[in-house]
Order: C-alpha cells, then structure tokens, then sequence
C-alpha cells in the first residue's frame, strides 16, 4: 500500500471518545499521540478520557441498562445483532489487521491469521448464548413452593484492557459482556487504542443501541482508575499486569464490584525425551517469539530432558536466528518491534539482569537497529530456579532454557512460580501426558500443540495470573447472576382444598 493511502487508511479511524453513541472529545480536550513501534513516530493523535469522560461514559452504560434498551430486545434480536457484528469485523478484516500492525508492530501476517479471525469469532460464538440463558427449577424442602432462578446480567460492566492483541481483547470482553445483556464501558490501552475504536463504529453499524458499548482510550493513571473505582461500574474485568492489578483491586473495593483478573504469566514448556522435536521446536520458537513475546501465555520457561537438551538448544539458537525481523508490513517477516522505548528498554533491562545472575545469552540481547523498538528474539542458557529472569515476567522476546532429569523434577520446577496461566508438556507418552497436566498448576495445558485458544474453551490463570473466567460458557456465568424466585403454590383458592401429596 501506498504511503498516501496508509495515510488515508489511518486517517480513517475514529478519534474520539465513543460515549452514548456518539463521537466527542474529552471534555478538558486532553489528547494522547500513539506512535507505530516499528518507526517510533506518531501514527495518531485521539482523544484522551478523563475522569469527567469516564464518569459520562459510566452514567450513558447505567442509562443503556435501566431502560432495557439492550435486554428489552428479543435474545434472537441480540444475537443477530452480535452474529453480524462478527461479519462486520470480516468484512473489514485487511483494514482492522493493517491499523493493528501499524499501531502495534506486529506481523501483518499474524495480524490476519490469528487476530482477526479470533475477534470475529468470539462474536459468532458468543452471539449463540444470548437465546441459552436459562434458569433452573430447584428441588426445595417446603411443601408446594416453587423454586426457580432467572439468569440475570450483571450490570454495568467496566473492561480495562492491555496492548498486545488489542482487537482480541476488546472481542473477547465484549462479545460475552454482550451476550449477556450487560452494558460495557471499555478502557483501551494508551498505546493501542486504534482498533478499539474502529470496532466501536461497528458495534453502532450493527445496531448496538446507543450507551450500550462507551470505548474510552486514555490513561491508565486517570481513565483507568476512573473506572476501577466508579462506584456504579458493577463488575470489572482487568487485562494486563500484576502491579496494576494490585491498584484495581484496591480501587474495586469501593462498591465491592466483581473482578475478573486476568493477569501475567511465566509459561512453563517442558519436552520430555520421546517428544515429537520438530515439532516441539517449532512450538518453542512460536510460543517464545509469537508477538514478541509479548504474551501471557509465552513460552519462557523451557525444561529439556537431558538427553536432548543440547541438540534442541543449537537448533533452537539456529531456528530464532532464522527469524526474519522487521516492520510488520514487510512480506515473510516474522518479528516487529516491542511495543514501546520504555517496554523495549524493561526487556533489554532483563538480559543484563540475567548476564549478572550468571547466565549465557546464546543468541539475541541486542538491537538489530536504530529505528523503532526492536529486540532481538533471546535465548538464555545457565539460569538458575531463582533467578529474577525464571521468577519475573518479562513479557518480551527471552526463552530461558534449563536441563532436567525426571518428570517429578519438571513438574516441580514448572510449578515453582507466582504464576500459573499456561504450559506445555511435549511427550508421545500418553498416561505421562495426562498426569503431567493435572499435575501443573495452571489455567491451561496444551499437549503436543501450543497456544490454542477458542471461543468455546475457558481461559484464566491461578496463583497470581488472577482469577475467573473470561471465555464461553464459564464467562457467561460470570457476567451473569442467578436470581432465586420463590413462589409458595398453595395460597390460592383451588389450591387450599386439595390434599397435600
Ligand atoms: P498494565 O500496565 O497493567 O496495563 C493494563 C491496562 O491497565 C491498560 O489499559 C492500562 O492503561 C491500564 N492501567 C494502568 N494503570 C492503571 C490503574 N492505576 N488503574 C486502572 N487501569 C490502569 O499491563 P500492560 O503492560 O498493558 O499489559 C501487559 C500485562 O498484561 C502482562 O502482565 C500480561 O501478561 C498481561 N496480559 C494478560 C492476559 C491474560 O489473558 N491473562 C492477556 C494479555 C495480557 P495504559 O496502557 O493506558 O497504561
């Protein structure tokens, strides 16, 4: 694409606060400049929420609640309207990817195949519960009451939200939010708020009603916190990293609202010594240097058997040198820039920390080149179980590798972190497969594959990756509450006559 026609493409994209169905700017006029990575220059400059924006956002959602205009609709009204939200993404698919990877750094080609079709499909999938919220009759000791609960939304529900795959996690909080009847505030990340906002603008085209969705990009320091602590936000669901959690988690405490946290990780990757190794290695180098690094979910813990540990190691030093980085536009590449300077410089901070701590940097540490905030993907060799970089997430491009001997050593050493999102456990060994993921304590095992998500399988971490549920069916119960109703049967007319049975 021409320079002029990105320029026209970028221009395109909604630059203010999306409130009550309409477009405007903050209301002390405050911007924020968000730069493309792979250049470090400004892409756009949009609208910035404050507390007054959130506060306005929040009443508008309260409103759009109150008045039934989303849960007065029929559930097959809402979910044609979430279906075709879902289409519409498709629709504007080669758009909403570029704008991703411009904004975000990522690979165009990841862009495509992994971020757009994930957003649409949380809507597709999504869209099939509006008609499935069913409540239960309750076998209750008291003669000739009828006990039953309604599946009721939950509110107000405010949804915070990092960078790394912004369309997806604006989709994935969304979509469910939605299908559940509830009115939503969303609070993009500062550095990515483009698609966010871009998707706002079609929530509108396939008739969300006005109020139902507010998308307000701005700060985490003030719109953010705005959020976690509004006393009318009734639920909230917050992405992104363990030491802001702390603050929403004391910001929520004002009104009690329910939390959802879905945070860190330090995904541990074990391969035992009959594993499929190209495979393995391929998943490795996915998992460790898929967006960056910059995932949840990445690979950074790698155990390998002794028995093939060195030669996975140089084939994996072979495979991450392989890597083609780039700007995300550039055909074949596979590695962009982090996402910022500051972020760039935190990881880069790390592989001197681990130079320090006695580990060998086998590949990678360094800048491939001036511009934008590339790091090379890292590879470390050496590191010991307590060091910082084993212990901390570096949400970046760095793959620790140790050496173990047994199952029972792998599975304590993989457990042996704060964390506990996700894992992979490499082995044709069946019975061992299975006992090595119900012993991990995580939220997610995948065996023999890497970094499958699906709108229809759970996805939240234990220990301090947070708490609940984000996704399908187990998602739906959280943004929804049962209601006892009790009806005592026996107080009519007819009724009181009839003998008791
Ligand atoms: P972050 O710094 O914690 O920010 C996350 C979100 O919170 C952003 O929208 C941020 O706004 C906002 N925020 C910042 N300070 C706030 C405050 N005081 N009150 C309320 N909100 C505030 O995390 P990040 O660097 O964006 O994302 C990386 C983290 O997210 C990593 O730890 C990663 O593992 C985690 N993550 C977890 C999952 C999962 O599913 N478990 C998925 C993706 C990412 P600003 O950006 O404007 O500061």
């Amino acid at each position: 694409m021409e320079s002029r026609e990105l320029d026209a493409l970028v221009a395109s994209v909604p630059r203010q606060l999306f409130i009550d169905g309409r477009w405007s700017d903050a209301a002390s006029g405050s911007h924020l400049t968000t730069l493309n990575p792979a250049t470090g220059r400004p892409l756009a400059e949009i609208a910035a929420a404050e507390t007054a924006d959130v506060e306005r956002a929040v009443a508008a959602a309260r409103r759009a609640f109150d008045d039934g205009r989303w849960t007065g609709l029929t559930p097959m009204q809402r979910s044609r309207i979430l279906w075709r939200v879902g289409e519409l993404i498709e629709r504007d698919a080669d758009q909403l990817a570029l704008i991703e990877t411009l904004d975000n750094g990522k690979p165009l080609s990841s862009a495509k195949k992994v971020d757009l079709p994930q957003a649409a499909q949380h809507f597709f999938y999504h869209s099939g519960w509006c008609t499935k919220l069913e409540g239960e009759t309750m076998p209750v000791s008291w003669p000739r009451h009828l006990a039953y609960t309604l599946r009721e939304p939950v509110g107000v529900v405010g949804q915070i939200i990092p960078w790394n795959y912004p369309l997806i996690m604006a989709a994935r909080n969304l979509a469910p939010a939605l299908a559940c009847g509830n009115t939503v505030v969303l609070k993009p990340s500062e550095e990515t708020p483009l698609t966010a906002l871009w998707l706002a603008r079609l929530l509108a085209e396939a008739g969300v009603p006005e109020g139902v969705v507010n998308v307000v990009p701005g700060y985490g320091r003030t719109a953010g916190a705005a959020l976690a602590g509004h006393p009318d936000v009734d639920r909230l669901v917050f992405t992104g990293g363990v030491v802001t959690a702390r603050d929403v988690v004391t910001a929520s405490a004002g009104n009690f609202k329910r939390l959802t946290l879905e945070l860190g990780g330090k995904a541990p990757f074990i391969v035992f010594a009959d594993a499929d190794m190209d495979a393995a290695l391929q998943a490795a180098v996915r998992g460790g240097f898929g967006n960056q690094g910059q995932n949840c979910c990445a690979v950074t813990r790698l155990y390998l058997h002794k028995d093939i540990a060195r030669e996975f190691r140089e084939k994996l030093v072979a495979a991450t040198e392989r890597l083609k980085i780039g700007e995300g536009r550039e055909e074949g590449v596979e590695f962009g820039p982090l996402i910022s300077a500051r972020h760039r410089d935190r990881v880069e901070s790390y592989v001197g920390i681990a130079r320090d701590e006695g580990a060998a940097v086998l590949t990678g540490g360094e800048r491939p080149q001036a511009d934008g905030f590339f790091l090379k993907p890292t590879v470390l060799a050496g590191v010991t179980d307590d060091a910082r970089v084993s212990k901390e997430e570096i949400f970046g491009p760095v793959v620790a590798t140790y050496d173990f001997d047994g199952p029972g050593e792998a599975i304590a050493r993989a457990n042996s972190s704060p964390y506990g999102l996700a894992a992979s456990v490499w082995t044709q060994d069946l019975s061992l497969a299975h006992e090595v993921a119900r012993r991990l304590r995580v939220g997610c095992v995948w065996t023999n594959c890497f970094s499958r998500f699906d709108a229809a399988a759970p996805w939240g971490g234990v220990k301090q990756s947070g708490y609940g549920t984000g996704i399908g069916r187990h998602a739906i119960e959280e943004y929804t509450q049962p209601k006892a109703v009790w009806i005592d049967t026996a107080t009519g007319d007819a009724v009181r006559g009839l003998p008791a049975f």
